[in-house]
């Protein structure tokens, strides 16, 4: 990626005639990052989060081999290892509070998550995050003892994130990573909203977080044996959305144009472009129909996050006692998971993760005009200097308002107005996106308060 971007760079991004140049369309490092994520290597970090037998948010701390201390020890070391095979290019760390009188927490236990930050070049308070959950939990979510393998909920998100430390950290980007381990799921989110809160008090700018909860059941409980498809979940509306903001949502838009959802649109268009035999469902939905997740917390701290998620779940594998009854097989063990598939959604992680901390600053103060004229105008706030050092331009989007995806764009330059003549802005929705010279983009900003992803 350094290496295009300095060819670029030194080519003055105009063409010979002095003409303006639109960046690729394409960002050739992103199919390396993709072919490099190993199936092998996820099983084996399943298999290794699976021996601990429980990873119980209470279950025991103490022993080296068993129990959720143990677990997040070796998550620590691996992130460790990781990072010294890149000069020690991460900062790895836990982030934990002491939770009690909770409905799942009654007993004061530490809720510990692991993460690593892989900082960026030009602009590392800008951060995007992909998480997973350490914990696990059998038929009685308060039985800390009893064995809960946890396989596929959810080792496989958390060896999805260590797979994707392993293979972003041997290149760089502009902004930066967060790989999270995160703890206290099962219980009621909580390492989620833990994370969330000391993001926010160390002014850490979360502009995305791909939350990856059960990514490797390619078997589903209604029959369906699918590897070629994931789900990905957003919310609308946002959940900080005050009522003067829903007001004047109701007049413009934007029920089905939230920043996470925008976000959910990237992720779509990233498996059509780089991770082969992927499509991506959209659910327009926070999650499952009323269910959880841990991106959940982060959006009600008002930061953009989807979930990623298998899209046939079997729920005789999920939050079961391993056994055998009535001829069925129960339990979230080992030989359920599919591990190329698994390895494929980690894929379509890396791949985001790769240009989003490789976009520019994201596009902020958006606004839109244009009503009775036949012309719509643009317009956005650009940042100055080190963190837009990897800035090229602006590209403006459009599509019919029942369209579930973007289909019309032009790029306009580095400039922070634009219009669009003879395209009426009652007919269409709108945003923009900001370009960096090897093509890594961000999400579409849909203008006003309703698609901000929150300043840069
Ligand atoms: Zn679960």
């Amino acid at each position: 990626m350094r290496i295009f971007v300095s060819m670029v760079m030194a080519a003055g991004l105009t063409g010979a005639a002095g003409a303006q140049v639109a960046p690729p369309s394409e960002v050739l490092d992103v199919h390396d990052h993709v072919a490099a994520v190993s199936a092998d290597r996820i099983e084996a970090d399943i298999t290794t989060l699976v021996s601990f037998g429980t990873r119980h948010t209470a279950s025991e701390t103490e022993s080296e081999t068993h129990g959720i201390g143990a677990a997040r020890r070796w998550i620590h070391d691996e992130f460790e290892r990781i990072s010294a095979e890149c000069g020690g290019c991460l900062e790895v760390m836990y982030v934990s509070e002491t939770i009690s009188g909770e409905r799942r927490i009654p007993d004061p236990v530490d809720v510990v998550s692991v993460i690593a930050i892989q900082r960026g070049t030009t602009d590392p308070d800008r951060m995007v995050v992909m998480s997973g959950d350490i914990d696990s939990r059998a038929s009685d979510v308060m039985n800390a003892e009893i064995d809960a393998p946890g396989a596929n909920d959810n080792a496989s998100g958390v060896a999805g994130v260590l797979e994707a430390a392993r293979v972003l950290s041997q290149d760089e980007f502009a902004g930066s990573i967060i790989y999270a381990a995160l703890a206290g799921e099962e219980q009621g989110l909580f390492g989620g909203r833990i994370v969330a809160d000391y993001a926010l008090e160390q002014g850490w700018r979360i502009k995305a977080v791909i939350n990856n909860d059960m990514i490797g059941n390619s078997a589903g409980i209604d029959g369906v044996v699918d590897n070629a498809t994931a789900r990905v979940f957003s919310e609308g509306t946002r959940a900080t959305e005050t009522p003067e903001e829903a007001r004047i949502r109701r007049f413009t838009g934007g029920e089905v144009d939230s920043p996470s959802r925008n976000l959910a649109r990237f992720i779509d268009r990233t498996a059509d472009q780089y991770v082969p035999n992927l499509d991506v469902m959209m659910v327009y939905r926070l999650d499952r129909f009323g269910r959880g997740g841990h991106h959940r917390p982060f959006n009600e701290a008002g930061m953009p996050g989807v979930r990623i998620m298998e899209t046939h779940e079997d729920y005789n594998r999920q939050h079961q006692d391993i056994r055998v009854e009535d001829g069925i097989e129960y339990g979230d063990v080992l030989e359920a998971v599919d591990f190329d598939y698994a390895a494929k959604l980690t894929a379509l992680n890396i791949a985001t993760l790769a240009q989003l901390a490789g976009a520019p600053p994201f596009p902020a103060d958006v606004t839109i005009s244009g009503a009775v004229r036949p012309s719509t105008t643009l317009s956005w706030a650009r940042p100055e200097g080190e963190p837009a050092a990897n800035l090229m331009g602006y590209r403006v989007y459009w599509r019919l308002t029942d369209a579930p995806q973007w289909t019309h764009s032009r790029y306009v330059g580095d400039v922070t107005e634009f219009t669009l003549e003879n395209v009426v802005i009652d007919n269409y929705y709108f945003g923009v996106s900001s370009v960096a010279p090897d093509g890594s983009e961000s999400p579409v900003v849909f203008p006003g308060p309703a698609g901000s992803f929150g300043g840069y």
